[in-house]
């Protein structure tokens, strides 16, 4: 992967200790203005999450439902809509200038900040360039690929969370009506295990909790979680809940600053440096202890008087005697030896939990990317289900998604495992048999590229190759596809790791205007705590191609397809209130969602938050059982978490600074225990190469990374994505879910030879 020349002016300060304030302010204005100009900057940010409003493409986190300020985002979601806005545009005599080759030798932060995609574009077998096309030929070419194929199961239709629910229903369909399920997603590498979790345990794949339920919980926990900088606006709503009573605890290996403090840029305390204490325990946990922390919690609290909601656990769950059973028998020394902590920190959180009525258990990817993610989630719900925290105010479950439609998506049937039910109404509803073999996840896709068992990758959105990980293994995989289409605001990794023929087909962002069919068009999402809502976009397109994503899935299927089925594509781009009115006949919980969204959006149904209805197999909760296992590291090696930056949004880097953890100007460190440092024989600012270790006997290596001392445990490092994605192998999956072990990469410490 290319290393951009200014790390050579990286500089490492001491990491703050609260995160907001002043700065978060001064930098979300100076950027929009800069990206933007001052008339579209204004534009944007005050529509921001506003009613009728643009919807942030950034993160999950939900609006509030009641009175919105009139800047209702934070620093990263200004980052993102002055991304998206920026005046730069990518003409085709940017890739006259430019071959493949040579954007291939460009960092991804350079690619992306060279501006917006405005024209679709070809790079023809054998080509050395990206040359314009028109939407009819480039509809034509992915016809004539997908309908060469021998099967409908050798295409890939990818997609990224940023979709609208609109899109990505019509996207599922184009799919299933074209013959495959072979829908992965961006959820395949995030919250996945949750999904698995919770739906083995309480039925539903999705958390349980409101904002107003964070607001009047006793307790919250936030485990494996950066607010600060992956949903800033969780901070809002931790600082209201800890001036309404609330405690909080943190579990994570850094003492990231917004689990510490949160000075609210909203407020003139917080403008002026008297912000809200969060955390009032952080447990710098080791990484992949979390499982050992909740088995030990479970079994304190089955000792602690009056913790355990007998009543609840009687009425609503199965498998209680069992899992007490287990957790009655915990092995301390392992638990001790998984979590890096001491028994006295464990009895301290086990203590909050024991005290709290109203308990919401907070978590993000630094629980979901493991080995044991699924198990770790499951025993969460444990500790939910044995303290009756499920379906009643001020207590929940609260995965927190970190792509805007993630969870919306999913809604829609972006999914490779869809369940029958889904496939009965999809088929009765528009008059085919949909195909029923599960498809490719995301890990399961690039092997099919690789073993040639895949020819053709469709990517609504997104940046795939960066994405994911065994960066070399995808890229390789990716170039070897016959086709390669990718839906696209700005140009990235994936456009560059083209397949032999590829296409590019720039999209209209959210917050451009929508002028599809001749009107103003509106689209809907889904946040993290499943309310959905519209978003309407004000600003003028970034070029005059620019077409819809709705638009493009029409073409593409109507290309593809043509009458086939009798789908009518073309009336969908004349009138998205039809694409809604099909969504209302197929997905439970949808009816009357055209009226609903009008009305200012809705809340999908959820069996345990509404009623303590648990749709399971078993009609009720169900506690689970899952055994300790220990990773052992071998010496002299350390465990890998890949982490983002604050300036960064999933593989989009908007700059090189992460001021929250003292890092300027570069992002090629290595967040090292002192201790450790020590032992290896390395210093503070030595350059090393990270070399993984994997069962397969390969070394993965990702070069020239500085070195720096940090808070963190000893064993584990943290370091950047997508520049160490390369270092996770391809093979290490969490169990069930598939979801790769990005916060588990046993590596070791070489020096690095330039
Ligand atoms: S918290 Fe997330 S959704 Fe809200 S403005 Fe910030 S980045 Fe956007």
């Amino acid at each position: 992967m290319p290393i951009d020349e200014a790390e050579e002016r990286l500089r490492v300060g001491p990491p703050a200790d609260h995160a907001a304030g002043l700065p978060a302010v001064r930098l979300s204005v100076t950027n929009a203005v800069r990206r933007m100009g001052i008339v579209k900057a204004t534009r944007n940010l005050l529509a921001l999450n506003q009613v009728d409003g643009v919807d942030c493409m950034s993160c999950a986190w939900p609006d509030p439902q009641g009175k919105r300020h009139t800047a209702e985002f934070c620093e990263n979601g200004a980052k993102a809509i002055s991304w998206e806005g920026v005046r730069e545009t990518v003409e085709p005599a940017f890739f006259a200038a430019h071959s493949l080759e040579d954007l291939a030798g460009r960092t991804d932060h350079w690619l992306e900040a060279q501006g917006r995609l405005t024209h679709p574009m070809v790079r023809r077998d054998g080509g050395t360039h990206y040359e314009p096309i028109s939407w009819d030929e480039a509809f034509a070419l992915v016809a004539t690929h997908l309908n060469a194929l021998d099967g409908p199961d050798e295409a890939v239709f990818y997609t990224s969370g940023r979709a609208s629910n609109e899109a990505a229903f019509l996207y599922q369909l184009f799919a299933r009506a074209y013959g495959t399920n072979n829908l992965p997603d961006c959820s395949n590498m995030c919250h996945e295990s949750t999904s698995a979790g919770l739906a083995a345990t309480i039925g539903i794949g999705k958390g349980s909790v409101s904002l107003q339920d964070l607001h009047e919980a006793e307790l919250i926990v936030v485990s494996g979680q950066n607010p600060g900088t992956n949903h800033p606006r969780m901070l809002t709503a931790l600082e209201t809940a800890k001036r309404n009573g609330a405690r909080i605890l943190a579990i994570n290996p850094l003492p990231e600053a917004g689990l510490l403090r949160f000075d609210n840029p909203q407020k003139a305390r917080g403008l002026a440096g008297r912000g809200t204490g969060l955390a009032d325990e952080l447990l710098q946990i080791r990484s992949n202890g979390d499982l050992a922390l909740w088995q030990a919690i479970g079994h304190l609290l089955l000792q602690a008087p009056g913790a355990v909601d007998r009543d609840f656990v009687d009425r609503y769950t199965t498998g209680f005697d069992e899992w007490e059973r287990h957790a009655r028998a915990v092995d301390r020394a392992a638990v001790l030896a998984a979590t890096g902590l001491t028994w006295s920190q464990i009895e301290t959180a086990a203590a909050m939990l024991a005290a709290s009525k109203r308990t919401v258990h907070c978590w993000a990817m630094g629980i979901t990317q493991h080995h044991n993610a699924v198990a770790t989630i499951k025993e969460f719900v444990n500790v939910a289900l044995l303290q009756g925290n499920i379906g009643k105010p001020g207590a929940g479950l609260c995965p927190v998604r970190g792509h805007s439609n993630v969870q919306g998506d999913r809604t829609m049937g972006i999914w490779e495992k869809p369940p029958a039910w889904f496939l009965d109404a999809l088929g009765a509803e528009f008059g085919f048999a949909p195909p029923r073999l599960p498809g490719h996840d995301a890990v399961d896709a690039v092997k099919a590229f690789r073993d040639r068992r895949a020819k053709v990758f469709v990517a609504l959105g997104g940046n795939f190759v960066a994405a994911m990980s065994d960066t070399d293994v995808t890229t390789a995989a990716m170039r070897d596809a016959t086709l390669t289409v990718q839906v696209s605001t700005k140009l990235n990794r994936s456009h560059v790791a083209a397949g032999r023929t590829a296409l590019i087909l720039p999209t209209l962002g959210r917050s451009e205007q929508d002028m599809t069919g001749g009107k103003v068009q509106r689209v809907t999402v889904e946040d993290s705590m499943s309310e959905v809502h519209a978003s309407r976009g004000r600003s003028a397109p970034a070029g005059p191609l620019l077409r819809s994503e709705v638009d493009i899935v029409c073409g593409l299927a109507t290309a593809v397809l043509g009458d086939r089925h009798g789908i009518p594509w073309a009336s969908f781009t004349v009138d998205y209130d039809r694409i809604r009115d099909r969504i209302s006949r197929v997905v439970p919980g949808c009816a009357d969602y055209n009226a609903r969204i009008s009305d200012g959006g809705f809340t999908m149904p959820h069996g345990p938050r509404d009623s303590r209805t648990f749709p399971t197999p078993e009609g009720k909760a169900v506690f689970t059982v899952s055994p300790l296992v220990v990773l052992e590291v071998p010496p002299g090696r350390l465990v890998l978490q890949t982490i983002r930056s604050h300036d960064q949004f999933n593989t989009t880097i908007y700059g090189l600074d992460d001021r929250y953890r003292g890092i300027r100007s570069g992002r090629r460190v290595v967040f090292i225990n002192a201790l450790d440092l020590a032992e290896l024989g390395f210093a503070d600012g030595d350059v090393v190469d990270l070399v993984s270790e994997f069962s397969d006997g390969v070394e993965r290596r990702a070069e020239r990374f500085r070195l720096v001392a940090y808070d963190t445990p000893k064993g584990c490092v943290a370091a950047y994505y997508p520049e160490t994605n390369p270092l996770v192998p391809l093979d290490s999956q969490a169990a069930v879910s598939g979801t790769p072990t990005s916060k588990w990469v046993v590596v070791r410490l070489e020096a690095s030879g330039t």
